[in-house]
């Protein structure tokens, strides 16, 4: 109780400092190698960057140094989070919408969206066709509308754990809604969700205000403080985006990290579990998003990746289907932790057995349809596991005791063996003879890198795991 009053006594406070940011990036220019090296070893040794050093990454001119920069970020994620890869789906619920984002196929002015909101037999349809794929964690994606108020949450959250086949099943949702008040974040925890994730899309203010002109997403700092909020009322993992495309690039990764060093400040160490850098796609009927001159060139993108892997080393790293299967392979090289796959984004597109894209029932525009198998073979060439598990979120290991062990690069010992678990079901259950080929030979190389005591426990977990059980964790 203290905490809430702590952090909502003055929900004014915009921990978003402009003038500061730019005259940190002004400031920063030209950075001497030296300077980028101490910073590159900070890192390494997994310690959060200051925004000073951030700025000066974000300055780097010189290509050699930019390579430095990622091996480096190659290595931190490695270091912290091994050789594996967390997948998931998304599943949109509804795109009734009552904000006007200038960028987004939802938005309440678009007249040629085909508007949809699932019925509870329609999430379960979805979650069916996607449990059958072998997919165990989701992403849930809602407009913001009465229509998809908190009970809506709840009722589309509930019915999806409850959809079961055999051992087929969804072992975390994860939500990307709209932000809610306290009391209603606390209806959704009780309900089960794994991460809340929000994004601000931009932290630029005078941006934010041009591209979200009505509606209750039009209050920066409402949505500014939707994690505060959810924290407080006991969701522990939360997960911070910026929209790439609205405004400059360097500011907006200033404004990540200033997001996340302020949660890490109030919340006892524990700042977002994940951050995502979706860029703008093209959107029915949006002609805003092609005009923008922030669009995010490759090169950059791979820039601010980096970035992001170096300043906030233990933080996973989201890359998803919006990006073309090479940009999202070099994401995945450059330190990003979890990836979806097979992704349909229109309204009740899975069980429709949708393939081709339908722009006037999608959000926007993806730019890689490939499937889980082919993904996952994608991932075990590359040699990273999928990962499917949610063992540390069901064993508590959430919030801050997730951090600290991420902070000490302590995750890996208990998610590498996870990892392995949950790939072997996959294989079993779910791969196609290559991908379950080359998954098996991936498997055995990485279990012969485990510390013999992890090692001897995850084979007699293998074994089981043959003979027919799941769901086994260390
Ligand atoms: N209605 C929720 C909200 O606005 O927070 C969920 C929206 S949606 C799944 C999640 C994110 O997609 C948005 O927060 C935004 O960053 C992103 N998005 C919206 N329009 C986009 C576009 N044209 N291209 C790429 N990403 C987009
Ligand atoms: Fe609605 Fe979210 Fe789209 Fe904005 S981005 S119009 S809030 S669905």
């Amino acid at each position: 109780m203290a905490r809430e009053m702590k952090a909502l006594a003055n929900p004014e406070r915009d921990f978003i400092d402009e003038d500061r940011m730019q005259g940190q990036l002004s400031k920063q220019r030209d950075p001497e190698p030296q300077k980028i090296r101490d910073i590159i070893a900070k890192s390494l040794a997994l310690q959060r960057l200051d925004p000073d050093q951030t700025a000066a990454l974000l300055n780097i001119d010189d290509e050699d140094q930019w390579q430095e920069v990622f091996a480096a970020a190659a290595k931190v994620k490695d270091r912290v989070y091994g050789p594996r890869v967390v997948t998931f789906a998304p599943l949109y619920c509804s795109n009734l919408c009552l904000n006007d984002c200038v960028y987004c196929g939802f938005r309440k002015s678009n007249r040629a969206e085909k508007r949809r909101k699932l019925s509870l037999a329609e999430v379960a349809d979805e979650t069916r066709a996607l449990i059958a794929t072998g997919h165990r964690r989701l992403i849930v994606v809602y407009g913001e509308h009465p229509s998809s108020d908190v009970a809506y949450l709840d009722d589309t959250i509930r019915t999806i754990y409850q959809t079961r086949d055999g051992h087929d099943e969804i072992r975390r949702v994860n939500i990307n809604a709209a932000p809610l008040s306290i009391a209603d974040f606390r209806r959704v925890g009780a309900a089960g969700i794994g991460t809340y994730q929000v994004f601000q899309e931009t932290y630029h203010h005078q941006t934010y205000r041009q591209v979200h002109p009505s509606g209750p997403k039009a209050d920066y700092l409402w949505r500014l403080y939707a994690l505060h909020r959810a924290q407080e009322a006991g969701i522990d993992d939360v997960a911070i985006g910026a929209l790439f495309g609205l405004y400059d690039w360097r500011f907006e990764v200033m404004g990540l990290l200033y997001h996340a060093i302020e949660l890490e400040n109030q919340f006892g160490g524990v700042g977002p579990h994940t951050i995502s850098f979706p860029r703008l796609e093209p959107a029915a009927n949006t002609p805003w998003n092609e005009r923008s001159p922030y669009r995010v060139r490759d090169r950059d993108f791979k820039r601010l990746i980096a970035v992001l892997r170096l300043s906030v080393p233990y933080t996973g790293m989201i890359i998803t289907a919006r990006e073309p299967a090479a940009i999202r392979r070099a994401g995945i090289e450059l330190g990003c932790t979890q990836t979806d796959a097979s992704a349909r984004i229109g309204i009740g597109a899975y069980a429709e057995r949708e393939q081709e894209q339908e722009a006037a029932r999608q959000q926007f525009l993806l730019n890689d349809s490939r499937g889980l198998d082919e993904v996952v073979c994608e991932l075990a060439e590359m040699g990273q596991l999928t990962s499917f598990c949610t063992a540390g979120y069901r064993c508590g290991r959430t919030g801050s005791t997730f951090m600290n062990l991420a902070k000490q690069g302590q995750v890996h010992r208990f998610c590498i063996p996870n990892a392995i678990l949950t790939f072997q079901e996959y294989l079993l259950d779910h791969a196609s003879a290559p991908t379950r080929k080359i998954g098996e030979r991936l498997i055995h190389r990485q279990r012969k890198r485990l510390p013999t005591s992890v090692r001897r426990r995850l084979d007699r977990l293998l074994a089981r795991i043959q003979t027919g059980e799941r769901d086994l964790r260390v």
